[in-house]
């Protein structure tokens, strides 16, 4: 896909940093359909670097930040959203007027208090959270179907210009995603509930299981399948990425984690007094909320792999 305005690509530099799964599955789709002229990765690691370069995932690379945005008109932020806030300062003095800064942050209200005080004037910011994704990370696991057919949230600052907002639609409608827009806060409610309490109560079930005692833990592999195995699924996924997560949506998950408290102890309750009528009505209510995810082809068949 090509800007519809002047028929060539979107971009003419595309700075991706942080070329992990979400980075390199972008990559991919920018180079594979001739979104950007030129596509610079940044990466910490001299492994990462050639990985990247060896899978065609940038024009070049560089673990400079700053000197890799002088004269890019689009710097996308791919890494754990703990490392915005120093990012977004040391590329913000180098960043050109006009140029359009984005992320793919799993928290919203945090992303833009890390990174809106480092942009300078004339640069305009633009959240966006793909709500797409794997257990898998780092150059390699990127793949270009990654987007297809899923959401990108958009949480656009209050006041700023229209068009850059429409420009970074732009980009992911050509990765094949769906757009919605949203304020920060709205989607760190919501992202709470659908993928961060989740995965925190994926790793506590694993991290339950860990500390059985050696002979439990070793049937509990071994029949995995029952349930299990669909926890240790996510509770594979990246540590910084979700240490940063929880950190970055603190207030939004205790008070959800709360809730969830509360529901726990009435399902214990049911249990304990043989009130079957209680648990049935309850998993009735669960499986129609599945079939509803499956009608709007956000999982089942149309779905091979479910990310955050
Ligand atoms: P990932 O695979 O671990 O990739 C992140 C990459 O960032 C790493 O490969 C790392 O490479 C690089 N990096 C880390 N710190 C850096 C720094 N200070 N400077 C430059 N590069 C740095 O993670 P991911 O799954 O792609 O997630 C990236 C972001 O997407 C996160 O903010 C996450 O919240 C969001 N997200 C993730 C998912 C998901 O399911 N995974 C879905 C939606 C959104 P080097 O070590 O080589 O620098």
């Amino acid at each position: 896909m090509t800007d519809a305005t002047t028929g060539g690509p979107l971009f003419d530099t595309v700075v991706i940093i942080g070329v992990g799964l979400i980075g390199s599955s972008l990559a991919l789709n920018i180079r594979e359909n001739g979104l950007a002229r030129r596509v610079v990765g940044v990466s910490r690691s001299a492994e990462n670097r050639a990985k990247i370069l060896e899978l065609g995932l940038a024009d070049s690379v560089t673990d400079d930040a700053a000197e890799a945005v002088v004269g890019a008109d689009c710097v996308l932020l791919c890494t754990a959203v703990g490392a915005y806030a120093s990012l977004a300062e040391q590329i913000g003095p180098h960043l050109s007027a006009g140029c359009i800064v984005s992320d793919v942050g799993s928290t919203k209200s945090s992303v833009i208090a890390d990174i809106q005080p480092h942009m300078p004037e004339g640069v305009h910011f633009v959240p966006a959270h793909p709500i797409a994704g794997t257990e898998q990370s780092g150059p390699a696991a990127g793949f270009a179907s990654l987007y297809k057919d899923r959401w990108v949230i958009l949480t656009p600052l209050p006041g700023g210009a229209r068009e850059p907002v429409e420009r970074i639609a732009a980009l992911w409608r050509a990765c094949g995603a769906m757009i919605d827009k949203m304020d920060a806060l709205h989607h760190d409610r919501v992202l709470a509930m659908t993928s961060h309490l989740p995965h925190l109560i994926a790793y506590t079930i694993v991290d339950t299981a860990t500390q059985l005692e050696d002979d439990l833990k070793s049937e509990v592999i071994k029949f995995s399948a029952s349930g299990f195995r669909d926890f240790t699924r996510i509770a594979g996924s990246d540590p910084t990425m979700w240490r940063d997560v929880f950190l970055n949506n603190r207030e939004v998950v205790l008070d959800l984690l709360q809730r969830f408290q509360e529901d726990l102890v009435n399902m214990q309750r049911a249990i304990r007094r043989g009130d079957g009528d209680f648990l049935f009505d309850r998993f009735t209510e669960t499986r129609d909320i599945r079939s509803s995810i499956v009608e709007a082809r956000q999982a089942g068949q149309f779905i091979p792999t479910e990310g955050e």
